[in-house]
């Protein structure tokens, strides 16, 4: 039988370029499906719901933790971003691979209850050039951006909790690094032993 997809959960700092990369990935793998997370914050110029975000209020989204609607969420500078738990769960179990763009602190939630996941952590090459994207990018306003900036230090503590840690100096190479790192972890025995056994069942008749 073949098994379930494999959980991808990607994490870094703001700016390190995690939307890039998945995206990247989604048009690289057909097997790959993005969980359109929740969130409280208030939509960019461009973001459209239920494609970016499925951007709710307050009540909605403290409504869904009560009906243990997310497999993970958290308090992300002010606002509440949550992965809604049935959407993953149905692609993981029709074979689908299913790639998490989240923080640390929702990382290490489903890592509890994952332990098969793969954890990357995607860092910039430096702290300047993580400032430089993020003003660059132009999204967000000035303190929005300096508090983003404070918080990269303390996030990338957590790269260790993670299984690989790929640097983005350019999105095309690291990306190719994440999409090698998911195949490499599809030939895993736990993930490909079905195999060997579909074999032997031939064999046997
Ligand atoms: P942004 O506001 O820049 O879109 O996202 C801010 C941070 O929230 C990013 O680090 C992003 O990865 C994280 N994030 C986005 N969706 C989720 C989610 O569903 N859960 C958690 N825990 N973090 C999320």
């Amino acid at each position: 039988m073949k098994p379930k997809g494999l959980l991808l959960v990607l994490s870094g700092p703001s700016g390190a370029g995690k939307g890039t990369i998945c995206q990247g990935l989604l048009e690289k793998r057909q097997d790959l499906a993005y969980s359109v997370s929740c969130t409280t914050r208030t939509p960019r110029k461009g973001e459209v719901s239920g494609v970016n975000y499925i951007f709710t209020n307050r009540e909605n989204f403290e409504d869904m933790i009560k009906n243990n609607g997310f497999l993970e969420y958290a308090d992300v500078y002010g606002n509440y971003y949550g992965t809604p738990r049935s959407y993953v769960l149905e692609q993981l179990n029709a074979g689908k691979d299913v790639v998490l763009e989240i923080d640390t602190q929702g990382a290490l939630q489903v890592k509890k209850n994952f332990p098969d996941g793969v954890f990357v952590f995607i860092v910039p090459p430096s702290l300047d050039e993580l400032s430089k994207r993020i003003y660059k990018r132009g999204t967000d306003a000035e303190d929005v951006i300096k508090k983003r900036l404070r918080a990269a230090t303390s996030e990338l503590a957590y790269a260790s909790k993670y299984d690989y840690i790929v640097i983005n100096d350019e999105a095309e190479k690291a990306t190719l690094k994440v999409s090698n790192i998911m195949d490499v972890e599809h030939l895993r025995v736990g993930r490909t032993f079905y195999i060997v056994d579909e074999i032997c069942n031939r064999c046997k008749k």
